[in-house]
C-alpha cells in the first residue's frame, strides 16, 4: 500500500467514524413510533424497531439481542403506560445503559404526554386486566400522533442541538402533511355497529366519534367466557350489520368465531406500520379499508 492510499483511508476511516457517531441511534419498541421518529430525523439516526410489525407488542420475550441493541441506543422511544410492561424494564436494566434508564434524557414514553382513556375504576388485578393505567393503544388516534410528534421533536432536538434547524423544518413538514390528511378521514362516517376483540382501537373509534361498540374480551387481555359468548351472539343474530375490527395479534379461534356471522364484516386492521411503511401511509390504508367496509 503507497502512502497516498494509506493517507486516504486514515482520513476516510476517521471521517466515517465520526460520521456515524453524528448519528443519533435510537430503539424503538414499536414501529409506529419508529416511523414518527424517522419523520422527524429523516437520514440522521439509526433507528432499531424491537417488536416486529405482526407481532404483539404486549408479549415479547427479552432477549439478549435487544438487550445488546438497547446498551448502545442514544434514546430509547417506546410507548409506554404498561403496553411493555412484561419485557422493557428487563431490558432496560440489562442493558446498563444509563441514558435510557426512567427519568434519563434519553427515555421518551409517548404515553406520558396523552390523557389516556378508558381507566379501570378499581385496580384489580384478579381478573387479569392487563392495562391497569388506562387504555396504552393510543396511536390509533390521529390528534395524539401530532401531540407526541411535537415531544419527539423537542426530546430529539435536546439530544442533537446542532441539526435543530433540520429536524425543525421534518417537523413542520410532516405537520403540515398529516394535518391535511387529517381533514379528510374525519369525513369517514361509521354507519355499522362495530366490534373490537382487545380494546386495541378505542382511540380510533372514539376519533371517528363511535361511542358505543362491543368488545369481546371482558377484561383486557383475558379469554372472554362462553357465557359472555353467548350474550354477545345473541346481540349479533341480528337484521344489523357489523364490522369487526382485528389486530394482527387477536385470538384466532374468535376471528373465525366472529367471520362465522354472515351480518359480519371482518377486518384485519394492522396494528402497526410495516418497516418500510410511513405514517401517513398507514393511516390512509387502515381509514380506507374501514371507509370502504362500511358500503358492503
Ligand atoms: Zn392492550
Amino acid at each position: 500500500m503507497n502512502k497516498i492510499t494509506k493517507l486516504f483511508l486514515i482520513i476516510f476511516s476517521l471521517f466515517y467514524a465520526s460520521n456515524s457517531q453524528a448519528m443519533l441511534n435510537i430503539f424503538a419498541c414499536e414501529s409506529e413510533w419508529a416511523a414518527l421518529v424517522k419523520e422527524i430525523t429523516q437520514d440522521k439516526s439509526d433507528i432499531f424497531i424491537a417488536v416486529h410489525p405482526k407481532q404483539d407488542a404486549h408479549h415479547i420475550s427479552a432477549k439478549p439481542s435487544l438487550i445488546a441493541k438497547a446498551r448502545k441506543a442514544d434514546l430509547l422511544v417506546c410507548n409506554g403506560g404498561d403496553l411493555e410492561a412484561g419485557w422493557l424494564p428487563i431490558i432496560i436494566k440489562n442493558s446498563r445503559n444509563n441514558n435510557i434508564i426512567t427519568g434519563a434524557p434519553g427515555n421518551f414514553m409517548a404515553t406520558d404526554y396523552v390523557d389516556l382513556i378508558e381507566k379501570p375504576s378499581q385496580i384489580d388485578r384478579k381478573f387479569g386486566d392487563i392495562h391497569i393505567y388506562g387504555n396504552p393503544h393510543i396511536h390509533f388516534s390521529p390528534d395524539n400522533i401530532l401531540i407526541v410528534a411535537k415531544e419527539l421533536l423537542k426530546k430529539i432536538t435536546s439530544l442533537d442541538p446542532k441539526n435543530k434547524k433540520y429536524y425543525n423544518d421534518n417537523y413542520n413538514n410532516f405537520r403540515a402533511l398529516f394535518s391535511k390528511k387529517m381533514q379528510s378521514w374525519r369525513k369517514i362516517k361509521i354507519k355499522n355497529e362495530i366490534i373490537v376483540i382487545h380494546r386495541s382501537y378505542s382511540y380510533l373509534l372514539k376519533w371517528l366519534s363511535v361511542d358505543n361498540y362491543y368488545n369481546i374480551e371482558k377484561y383486557s387481555g383475558v379469554s372472554p367466557s362462553l357465557k359472555h359468548l353467548k350474550y354477545l351472539g345473541d346481540k349479533f343474530t341480528s337484521d344489523k350489520k357489523f364490522t369487526a375490527l382485528i389486530s394482527d395479534f387477536d385470538d384466532r379461534s374468535l376471528k373465525k368465531w366472529l367471520s362465522e356471522f354472515k351480518n359480519i364484516n371482518v377486518l384485519n386492521i394492522n396494528y402497526s406500520p410495516d418497516f418500510d411503511e410511513d405514517i401517513i401511509s398507514f393511516f390512509d390504508k387502515i381509514f380506507k379499508q374501514i371507509s370502504e367496509s362500511q358500503n358492503l
